[in-house]
């Protein structure tokens, strides 16, 4: 399987408060911020999973949308014993 889009991921500090942000660059591009400082790796798994999911289907999916599937493929990843190296 072969993503149709394209995803960068750059880790910046963000403005805010924010832990990440996705901006679509074209229809088929984009870029994912990730705040450097997360208060754990889950959060940071969290915060990956959430804007992952927001490149999936941007603007399809309300943010409620999207922090209950984060919750739940964040669990599940998290229960598998999945972890940043
Ligand atoms: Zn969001």
């Amino acid at each position: 399987m072969s993503l149709k889009k394209r995803v960068r991921i750059i880790e910046t500090p963000l403005d805010g408060g924010k832990l990440g942000d996705t901006k679509e660059v074209s229809e088929t591009s984009y870029v994912v911020y990730i705040h450097p400082e997360h208060c754990s790796p889950r959060s940071r798994m969290n915060t990956v999973v959430h804007e992952a999911l927001h490149v999936a289907d941007f603007d399809g999916l309300s943010e409620r949308k999207v922090r209950q599937l984060t919750a739940y493929v964040v669990e599940c990843l998290w229960r598998q014993g999945y972890r940043r190296k």
